[in-house]
């Protein structure tokens, strides 16, 4: 039988990248799937991309709604439990780093863009974690968070606002990891490093600047000491496996680091993010 068969996942942030990998990978693995983005066209391209895969449209609830506003929370909570009933595992996916209309970084950056950043970043996921809460309770269910190296120890001035959103959930991760697991509840996230999605682009980078960016990191060690960028599917393994309590039941609050070794080294910080992607 599929690992997930009779579980129901909501994956926010689905329209796109990890998140839609992540999708694909639970929907063929069995699970019931509430896939979700502002986007209806990419949004739909994911839905063909899980039904061509062989997986059968009752297993799939797909709702356009921005994360961000109370609105959307609720429609995605209530659709899900409109059409499967029950819900066992939240994905708080979504996320970007939110760019300044006029291209500005670090302590330039708008606070137009520090709120907009963490709300997406982090306020959305504690609105849809204590949202979802009751019902994870009824079933001793998962809460998979998707964070980023960039939440530290190393400084981040380009993008400080991301950076600390990033570190303000992970904390959030230990704490609420703590907090319900005395309700059976399991919390945990994964912390990924350059990972070729639509990220760039949700940044306002051409796709010619994006491929520049990829490439360069992949082609410097002292970015990425594996050599290549990672690709979605290898942080949607991660959140399948710290969604899977037969495999990851004694993790508890915890971040896996997937970042083809980016952390140990952290060189591409000397590095100039502009000349590298051609701007
Ligand atoms: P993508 O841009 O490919 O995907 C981001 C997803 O988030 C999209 O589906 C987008 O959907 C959704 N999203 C953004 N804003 C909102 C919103 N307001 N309401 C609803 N959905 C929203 O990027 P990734 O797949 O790379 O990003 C996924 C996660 O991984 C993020 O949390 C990111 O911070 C994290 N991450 C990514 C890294 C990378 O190098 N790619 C590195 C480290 C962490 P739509 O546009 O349709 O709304």
């Amino acid at each position: 039988m599929p690992r997930f068969s009779g579980k129901t996942v909501i994956i926010t942030g689905s329209s796109n990248g990890i998140g839609r990998s992540a999708a694909l990978l639970f929907a063929q693995d069995g699970a019931n799937v509430t896939i979700t983005g502002r986007n209806a066209e990419r949004l739909e391209e994911t839905r063909q991309l899980i039904l061509k895969s062989g997986v059968s449209e009752s297993h799939l609830n797909s709702v356009v709604a921005d994360v961000t506003t109370s609105g959307g929370q609720d429609l995605l909570v209530k659709s899900t439990l409109d059409k499967f009933g029950k819900i066992h595992i939240l994905v708080n996916n979504a996320g970007a780093a939110v760019a300044d209309a006029t291209g500005a970084t670090g302590t330039d950056q708008s606070i137009d863009v520090y709120h907009k950043t963490l709300q997406l970043n982090l306020q959305a996921v504690i609105e849809m974690t204590k949202k979802v809460k009751p019902h994870l309770m009824e079933t001793k269910g998962e809460i998979v968070n998707v964070s980023s190296i960039v939440a530290g120890p190393q400084a981040q001035p380009d993008f400080m606002y991301y950076a600390i959103a990033k570190a303000a959930l992970d904390q959030y991760t230990r704490s609420t990891a703590i907090d319900l697991i005395q309700h059976g509840i399991r919390v945990n996230s994964v912390s990924p490093g350059v990972v070729a999605t639509g990220f760039t682009n949700a940044m306002g980078m051409p796709d010619q600047a994006s491929q520049k960016f990829y490439n360069f990191m992949a082609a410097h060690k002292e970015c990425i000491p594996a050599l290549v960028a990672g690709q979605p599917e290898d942080i949607a393994n991660i959140i399948l496996f710290l969604a899977d309590r037969k495999l990851s039941s004694y993790i508890i609050g915890q971040s896996i680091v997937a970042d083809g070794g980016s952390t140990l080294v952290m060189g591409c910080q000397v590095h100039d993010i502009k000349q590298m992607m051609g701007l």
